[in-house]
């Protein structure tokens, strides 16, 4: 029987005003990080990467504003990916595959133009057949593992591909790439490693363009970048790596509205599991954002909001919906029902809330969730 389209199974998050949470996706600021990276890694040219719906801030917005600020090549995880957002492109932009080709996905990846990287001889077999199936050239990446043992061609599969005559007729490489394990950590010896191993790998694929750099990569020597640079977390505003002030600008702002304001006497628990005690009378603020709208549990009694300046710490545990500040630090008064208090934003930036999270920036971009009011502003116009 043939399956039926699922109906949408999400409630909408609603206006403004009914919103928790409020996200504000800084589109020119986005398009500036853009810029930076492709101004410090030129000659080489600067994709996007914009997998898991570019990093949780919606593919659909994020992908126009890089294209329209000059950016061709795009990078996703799932050809799924590649296919719903190819229509909001330009028509002379590149999709890439990073998770490769999965079986049966052949025909409608090779019929959009979409390009797979190619990360097995398997892989390959069926690229080749799938281009004679359609009876022309075909593109593709090939990833070659350097060391980080995830994806991509181990040196023994390269050299046999590298012999086959059939797949150099019938393909046509756009690039020959690789992914660093430590460019976070730019003066881990790992990275000179790779790179020396990457090319001599590239170096069975001759005069094909190499990539091989991402966020972190970019702030690498320029041996790094090749001929394509493929950044993601920079783009969105987190640090490149970990060597001191962050060049890029915040593209994340995230406001939470409080909910209920109460005075506590001392030694009064707040939160599941009461793992907060006021050791003083105290107010305690109650906003509207949880784990389940991705602020993570890990945040209870460490993280904090702020408000017109003033650190609030979380005080409790974090609830699916909620979060209790201790609020005893502004005078009485000063927050009340409806006011925002800023998550991410001048006070607190994304790198800053993944530290007291015990995670990294990716992880909490990614689990930013669907009840959050999203606006963009300052859509980029020029290009560079
Ligand atoms: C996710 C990913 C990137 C982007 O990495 P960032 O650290 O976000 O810049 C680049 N290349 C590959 C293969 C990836 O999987």
């Amino acid at each position: 029987m043939e399956q039926r389209e699922s109906p949408s199974t999400k409630i909408e998050a609603g206006n403004a005003a009914m919103a928790g949470g409020r996200l504000t996706i800084d589109l020119a600021a986005l398009a500036a990080n853009h810029a930076l990276l492709a101004r410090r890694v030129a000659p080489a040219a600067c994709a996007a990467v914009v997998k898991a719906d570019a990093y949780g801030l919606g593919a659909l917005r994020v992908a126009p504003a890089l294209a329209a600020a000059g950016c061709r090549d795009f990078f996703v995880a799932h050809l799924a990916e590649a296919l719903s957002l190819q229509p909001h492109l330009p028509s002379d932009a590149r999709l890439y595959v990073l998770n490769g080709l999965q079986p049966g996905s052949e025909r409608p990846c090779a019929e959009a133009g979409i390009v797979p990287v190619l990360n097995s001889l398997e892989q390959a077999r069926r690229w080749c057949e799938a281009g004679r199936a359609l009876g022309r050239p075909i593109t593709a990446i090939l990833q070659l593992d350097s060391g980080m043992s995830r994806l991509g061609f181990p040196p023994s599969e390269a050299e046999a591909l590298a012999t086959d005559e059939s797949f150099r007729a019938d393909v046509k490489l756009a690039y020959v790439m690789s992914h660093l394990a430590c460019a976070d950590h730019p003066g881990d010896n790992a990275n000179a490693a790779q790179r020396a191993r990457f090319e001599a790998l590239a170096a069975l694929f001759p005069s094909v363009p190499r990539s091989l750099a991402n966020s972190g990569g970019a702030f690498l020597p320029a041996d790094f970048h090749c001929d394509l640079v493929r950044p993601g977390v920079a783009l969105y505003g987190a640090a490149p790596n970990d060597a001191g002030p962050n060049p890029m600008r915040p593209v994340v702002q995230l406001e939470a509205r409080v909910i209920q304001v109460r005075t506590i006497p001392a030694g009064t628990g707040v939160g599941y599991g009461l793992t907060f005690k006021a050791d003083r009378e105290a107010r305690i603020a109650t906003i509207a954002v949880g784990y389940a709208d991705g602020w993570l549990r890990s945040l209870g009694n460490r993280g904090a909001a702020y408000f017109n300046g003033v650190r609030l710490p979380i005080a409790g545990r974090v609830s699916m919906d909620s979060i209790t500040l201790d609020v005893t630090a502004l005078p009485e008064g000063a927050l009340g029902l409806g006011d925002w208090v800023e998550l991410i934003g001048p006070n607190q930036t994304l790198d800053q809330v993944a530290a007291d999270a015990g995670t990294i920036s990716y992880e909490i971009l990614t689990s930013l969730g669907p009840r959050y009011h999203r606006i963009y502003r300052g859509a980029a116009t020029s290009s560079h």
